[in-house]
């Protein structure tokens, strides 16, 4: 039984709410005579990393990207099936595209993405406008279901592949900054966490060439970006069987890599992190049952990993985590976080996901995920009402017994508690400098510009003459739950 609830994600930071509640759409491209492209993209950063291949692909199709829904030929919503209110909002903007294609008639829609991929060909009975659905690894395949839907026939591709990693597709960066990028390193899961749609929607996991990634990563530095993120649902797990082939990289990463044929996630990360010193890297998702010390030990070992790790608790209940099928306890996740602190110090940051209600938990189990918060002092989390996922082994094995009122509360109980943690985290910096990339001008004021730390904490300091793109050493004189303040600082009072 679906139990619709109000869920509430509490953001802590900018950098979340990129991550989590914007909707990214498409730019106008300055090219006259090819067809418009309009893309919405919800979710996850898997997606907005998937909606520049699909730009990609459709490029090749005869397709410009705009930024006006109204002007567009084709309308592609990316879509997010993670929780039921992911699905209410796409089919609110459905409705409002209908009235759109009313006014034009010619007008394509296609969903894409979590959610065509489960509701599949039904989605076209429920939503009479779409004329495609396509899931997330047959985006190959749109140009040639576009083409049929121009002739009238609608178009499903929901086909999921063992293979696919789009390795070869040089992605359009959209909303770009010019500054950040993702990469895509894997695709699927192969996790059954029993609350989770992801391993139905985004099929099995499959790892990408990591020449692939090195080339793509390599090309972005040669373009001016100065930070990747590699990107995966369990980047941890990360592992490419294939023969060393051609590297398009310099030859000491062919070196290090012509050696195995086995490339783990540890030893990606290095061969990314030695793409340039001046490359940031990042990654994300981390699992606590897979995270190994070589990781932790190959972020220490190079300066331009940052030192930020992203390790969704789901809860702090060992039996709660048991039926939740996270094949980790209480003690173990707490023995990865101090491994953590042992290795990269208090200073790493550290952020969390955390479930609210989930099947059967009681208010001491609830307890435990308050806690586990209280130990680990992460700097800020994404925290949720549990919502149930129809096709997840939850949903075929428990009852979604805990009403919605609760459900609220101990989800406010958890984000109140992030959010001092969050400041006390905060705090401690006030004092002390800390390098910033500068992403763009502040959301607040032209006067400032905003970039994130080595921890992914959002810095706002006065602009003066630097530009986005530079390392600018800022000293922080205040904070927020969510963001630092401070102002730059000359080489001679850096070293006070
Ligand atoms: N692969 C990552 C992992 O294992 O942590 C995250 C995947 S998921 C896109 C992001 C987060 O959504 C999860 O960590 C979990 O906290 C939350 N989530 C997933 N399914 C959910 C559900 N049915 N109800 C509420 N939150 C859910
Ligand atoms: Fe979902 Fe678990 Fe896979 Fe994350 S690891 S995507 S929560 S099944």
């Amino acid at each position: 039984m679906e139990n619709r609830i109000t869920e509430t994600l509490k953001i802590l930071t900018d950098a979340d709410k990129e991550a989590c509640e914007t909707v990214h759409i498409t730019e106008n491209e300055p090219v006259s005579q090819k067809k418009r492209l309009f893309i919405e993209s919800y979710g996850c950063q898997m997606n907005f990393a998937d909606s520049e291949i699909v730009a990609s692909v459709m490029r090749e199709a005869g397709f410009a990207t705009t930024s006006e829904a109204e002007n567009a030929d084709l309308i592609f919503l990316n879509t997010c099936a993670i929780r039921d209110n992911a699905e209410q909002r796409v089919r609110t903007r459905l409705r409002q595209l209908n009235v759109l294609k009313k006014k034009r008639p010619g007008t394509l829609i296609g969903v894409l993405g979590c959610m065509a991929e489960r509701l599949k060909a039904k989605l076209l009975e429920e939503e009479k406008m779409v004329d495609i659905v396509t899931g997330p690894d047959a985006y190959r395949d749109l140009p040639r279901l576009v083409e049929e839907a121009e002739t009238g026939q609608k178009g499903v591709n929901v086909f999921l592949s063992r293979e696919e990693t789009y390795a070869d597709i040089s992605p359009i960066r959209l909303n770009s900054n010019g500054v950040t990028a993702f990469i895509s390193i894997m695709r699927g899961c192969d996790n059954m966490c029993s609350f989770c749609v992801v391993p139905f929607t985004r099929g099995r996991e499959r790892s990408r060439d990591p020449y692939s990634i090195v080339k793509e990563a390599q090309g972005l530095f040669n373009d001016g970006y100065k930070e990747v993120t590699l990107l995966g649902q369990n980047v941890d797990s990360y592992k490419w069987l294939g023969q060393p082939g051609i590297s398009a990289v310099t030859e000491e990463h062919t070196e290090n890599v012509s050696a195995q044929t086995q490339v783990n996630f540890a030893q990606l990360l290095e061969m990314v992190a030695l793409v340039s010193p001046e490359l940031r890297v990042r990654f994300s998702t981390s699992h606590p049952k897979d995270i190994t010390d070589e990781v932790l030990y190959t972020m220490k070992k190079h300066d331009n990993i940052c030192k930020y790790i992203h390790l969704p608790a789901q809860s702090g209940n060992s039996r709660v985590l048991e039926i939740m099928n996270r094949t980790y306890n209480r003690e173990w996740y707490l023995e990865r976080i101090d491994s953590i602190r042992r290795i990269l110090g208090d200073d790493c940051g550290i952020s969390q996901d955390m479930i609210a209600g989930f099947c059967t938990e009681t208010e001491e189990e609830h307890q435990d995920s308050l806690s586990l918060l209280e130990y680990v002092k992460f700097d800020f989390g994404y925290m949720f009402a549990y919502s149930e996922r129809p096709g997840t082994l939850a949903a075929k094995k428990f009852i979604d017994d805990i009403p919605a009122d609760v459900k609220q509360r101990r989800l406010a109980e958890i984000i109140d508690l992030q959010q001092r943690i969050s400041l006390e985290r905060n705090q401690r910096l006030v004092g002390k400098v800390q390098k910033v990339l500068v992403e763009g001008t502040s959301k607040r004021s032209d006067e400032d510009f905003s970039g994130r730390n080595d921890q992914n904490k959002r810095v706002v300091f006065p602009r003066e003459n630097f530009k986005v793109g530079d390392y600018v050493d800022v000293m922080i004189t205040d904070c927020t739950a969510a963001t630092l303040r401070g102002h730059a600082v000359v080489a001679t009072e850096v070293l006070q």
